[in-house]
């Protein structure tokens, strides 16, 4: 049975006088698996950037023998400033580049759209940054209308899944096995009270399929891992996921897990490791914009071809 289409959506209206933030909680995850002796790699934004060695081989079709790109692990346009250089080729640039990561960092659509214009990062046109974005507002007779919100005002708010289990392929379903799980915006508090001037309700905007998100989360786990161990250390499991081919479902490789903790250091938070009980497997956890208690996203990535010691993790 193909996986129902997640979409996120505009359509959660927010009160402005007492704003609370929806990232509810389903069932108790009891099956998560800590992946352990993890190195971290926090990503400041704008700060030094981190160059790891060339690959010379693209990382997602293998290609190699031809004019190879440099990766963003982390798109510049979500702060980020670790780079692999030489490390996709043209046609893969294209795919994941200008068309998936195109999706998710979209200046209105986009899960990150909010934040991308509130907190200014890098952007490869900076002149088509939008100057507002259209928001449903209620007003205070009570009729709902379209207000262009000033980009300084627009409120921070971005879209994250949570599901109930870790991976599929850890935990041990078929790969078109469903899962349960959800996707739910995520907001500012403060910035949405703000608003309240304008009306007593605000409809957070954005449409796209949450599989892209998956994708482009194992985008950067896979990219990691290959700055981190190179990529002749593992079998990857990640490559026609990320380029759209694998039809598995999206939380085979990609979990999220709810995690409130509000981590101050960096924006975002990539942690590789392996889990527990063998050793073997690569796991990545990666946490965008810990700052406001995020998901922890969990992404199985691949194999070690030989069993590695504590300290070459
Ligand atoms: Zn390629």
């Amino acid at each position: 049975m193909p996986e129902p289409l997640w979409f996120y959506s505009g359509g959660t209206a927010l009160p402005t006088s007492v704003p609370t933030c929806a990232a509810g909680a389903i069932a108790e995850d009891k099956t998560l698996i800590e992946p352990i002796r993890m190195p971290e790699f926090i990503v400041e934004g704008f700060g030094r950037q981190k160059v790891f060695s060339p690959v010379g081989r693209c990382i997602y079709c293998g290609l190699q023998g031809c004019k190879l790109g440099d990766e963003h692990i982390i798109p510049q346009g979500l702060g980020g400033n670790m780079i692999l250089p030489e490390s996709s080729c043209r046609n893969c640039e294209r795919e994941v580049g200008a068309q998936l990561e195109g999706r998710i960092l979209h200046k209105t659509t986009g899960p990150f759209a909010g934040l991308r214009l509130r907190l200014d990062f890098k952007s490869k046109r900076p002149k088509d940054r939008p100057k507002s974005l259209p928001f449903t507002i209620t007003g205070k007779d009570g009729v709902p209308r379209v207000v262009e919100i000033p980009a300084a005002r627009v409120p921070k708010y971005w879209f994250a899944y949570i599901t109930e289990t870790s991976p599929g392929i850890i935990v041990g379903k078929k790969a078109d096995e469903l899962a349960r799980g959800r996707f739910y915006p995520m907001w500012d508090v403060n910035d949405v009270k703000a608003l309240s001037d304008l009306g007593t309700q605000i409809t957070i905007q954005g449409a796209g399929e949450g599989r892209d998100l998956a994708r482009f989360l194992a985008k950067i786990a896979h990219a990691m891992a290959v700055a981190r161990y190179g990529i002749d250390a593992f079998e990857p499991w990640l490559p026609n996921f990320i380029l759209g081919k694998d039809h598995c479902a999206m939380h085979y490789y990609v979990a999220g897990h709810e995690n409130k903790t509000c981590d101050q250091k960096g924006i975002h938070k990539v942690t590789l490791g392996t889990w527990e009980d063998d050793g073997m497997r690569i796991g990545a956890r990666i946490r965008l914009f810990c700052k406001w208690g995020t998901p922890d996203y969990e992404v199985a990535v691949g194999r070690f071809k030989q069993r590695r010691n504590e300290e070459e993790l």
